[in-house]
């Protein structure tokens, strides 16, 4: 089964509208008209109604970075999967590890974003990934493991094909230290053996798998060509038009 690459770019709190505008400019220009490599670009929410305008004429996707689960109400500050599909955001990072460390939120918690979200024809993609102490108690496993059974819990079948996971070992975010391409690979499969339980093999072949944490143009092409990572969730290299145009041309030789 042959899964199409996915480079997705988090920006998390960086960039104001108009510095947004500017870096998916240069990304278009370079990437925007190429189809091999399937592009996306999450930036924070205010910058959304810009870059949907942007991003319109171009191959490039818009993700948003987090969604409310409930469709509307008193939630003071949330969003709804419709107003991000009202802005033609396409995918969704959900349970990303600083969500989870900030603000609490469990693989349940999460469980019901990635829900809402299809609901809504918006692709989570679904965060997940170890601490260095459970790597380092040998727990890597079991972790991604629960968090793949809990976080997908009554996760229709008929809504695979919209279904992305990121597999981003905590220690390795922002630090400059990534896994070894064997690691990645390792955890990977692993991933994939859980959803096959879960979803059948069709299905869980079907399903792409991103890596993240640390990912470069240096060492994304090693990454890439392991057989079970379909692309990546880039933080910091996604911040500049070369590093991430770089990522997405590793991509492109693989
Ligand atoms: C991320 O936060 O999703 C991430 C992968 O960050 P970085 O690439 O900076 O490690």
């Amino acid at each position: 089964m042959s899964r199409k690459f996915l480079i997705a770019g988090n920006w998390k709190m960086n960039k104001t509208a108009s510095e947004a505008v500017d870096l998916i400019d240069e990304i278009k220009s370079s990437v925007g008209g190429q189809t091999a490599v399937q592009v996306c670009v999450c930036p924070s929410f205010t910058s959304l109604a810009k870059t949907s305008e942007l991003v319109e004429q171009s191959e490039v996707l818009l993700g948003a970075q987090d969604m409310n689960a409930s469709p509307s109400g008193a939630f003071t500050g949330e969003v709804s999967a419709e107003m991000l599909r009202d802005l033609y955001v396409s995918f969704v990072i959900l349970g990303h590890s600083e969500r989870r460390q900030y603000y609490g939120e469990t693989n349940q918690i999460v469980n019901q974003k990635i829900l809402a979200a299809i609901d809504n024809n918006l692709k989570p993609i679904y965060c997940i990934g170890e601490t260095l102490e459970e790597r380092e108690n040998g727990r890597t496993l079991d972790v991604v493991r629960n968090q793949v059974r809990e976080g997908l819990e009554n996760f229709p079948s008929k809504s695979i094909e919209n279904l992305v996971l990121a597999y981003e070992p905590i220690w390795a975010i922002g630090t400059g230290k990534t896994a070894t391409d064997e690691m990645a690979q390792e955890v990977h499969c692993d991933i994939r053996k859980v959803l096959s339980e879960m979803f059948g093999d069709a299905a869980s072949s079907s399903i792409r798998i991103l890596y993240g944490g640390s990912m470069k143009p240096e060492n994304a092409e090693g990454l890439l060509s392991q057989a079970d990572v379909d692309g990546g969730l880039i933080g910091g290299a996604s911040l500049t038009a070369r590093s991430f145009v770089g990522i997405i041309e590793a991509a492109q030789k693989v």
